[in-house]
């Protein structure tokens, strides 16, 4: 490995002076879990790491927002959020599927911010954010902007994060009381492997009618997005087996898959089929 510079700010402002908007070899390091690896493959070469070890304020903690929704600073580790009472009373989907990620060494040192500036397309949260309406804050020396989760991840491996913004916190939008979500985390090798496919659901039943429906898909495309046919084919529609059916072959037909280690793009087609059908009548049996 070659040498490289370690500084480790105080202050956020600090932290976003020494990043290089210019510079790809100059990164943040939160739980450096997703970066370490890339370094020993020689993926990535650093000249300069930023640790944000130091950090406080904006990029800690847990608290209640004014809708009822979570603000959760970018440094809270996985196993954090996975032990929160106010994650598991707010949203028991991300509890639920915080337990299935990795495992509780890698989740003791993984970081919220590190999870979702990595983009991976493979990773267990985008989607089940994607479906809550989360946001995130990115702070930069020119100020704060607030980026929709769902206009966070470009494309492979892509964020629309700058090269000298840094997440601060994430915001996750407060549901409505009996809202109905699921997350189905479908790994082909074993448990505690990455997914094959991931499907996030989450939508409201009115007098027997599916209102403001949402299906997030990762691990299956380039990048974790929402399906725009299920949640059409839903929308309105009586909460009925065949309506979610035909969601599930809508999301099939609409995105297109990419094959990796876990398997080919049509086979990944065909579990993308089976596992927002399973998501959506899972969500019907849970509710939160
Ligand atoms: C063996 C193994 C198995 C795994 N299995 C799974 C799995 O099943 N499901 C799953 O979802 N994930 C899995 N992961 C991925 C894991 O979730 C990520 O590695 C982790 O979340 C990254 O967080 P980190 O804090 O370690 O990031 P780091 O490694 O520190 O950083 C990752 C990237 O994010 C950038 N970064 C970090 N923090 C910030 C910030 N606040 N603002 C801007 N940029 C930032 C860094 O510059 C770097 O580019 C696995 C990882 C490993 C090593």
């Amino acid at each position: 490995m070659k040498s490289f510079d370690l500084a480790e700010p105080a202050t956020i402002e600090e932290a976003v002076a020494l990043l290089d908007p210019e510079d790809k070899s100059v990164r943040a390091i939160a739980g450096g879990t997703a970066l370490m690896l890339m370094m020993k493959t020689r993926l990535f070469q650093p000249t300069r790491l930023v640790s944000l070890r130091r950090l406080n304020g904006d990029l800690r903690g847990l608290r209640v927002n004014q809708d009822g929704g979570l603000r959760i600073g970018a440094m809270t580790s996985l196993a954090q959020l996975e032990y929160s009472h106010l994650v598991a009373s707010t949203y028991p989907v991300l509890s639920r599927a915080l337990g299935t990620l990795s495992n509780i060494r890698i989740r003791n040192v993984a970081t919220l911010g590190g999870h979702l500036a990595h983009g991976d397309p493979h990773m267990d949260l985008p989607p089940i954010l994607m479906t809550l309406g989360a946001k995130v804050s990115a702070v930069s020396p020119r100020g704060r902007r607030w980026v929709d989760i769902c206009d966070l991840f470009t494309g492979y491996y892509e964020t629309s994060l700058i090269k000298d913004e840094l997440i601060t916190s994430v915001e996750i939008a407060g549901q409505p009381p009996g809202v109905y979500c699921w997350y189905e985390k479908f790994t082909a090798r074993s448990a505690d492997d990455w997914p094959t496919v991931g499907v996030a659901v989450r939508y409201i039943v009115d007098s027997g009618v599916i209102r403001d429906p949402r299906v997030a898909v990762s691990a299956a495309t380039e990048r974790p997005m929402r399906s725009a046919a299920a949640e059409a084919a839903l929308t309105n529609a009586p909460l009925a087996p065949h309506v979610l059916s035909k969601a599930a072959d809508a999301a099939a037909d609409e995105l297109e898959p990419i094959a990796d280690l876990h398997g080919t793009a049509s086979y990944k087609r065909e579990m993308v089929r089976v596992h927002v059908r399973r998501a959506l009548e899972k969500a019907a049996q849970w509710r939160r």
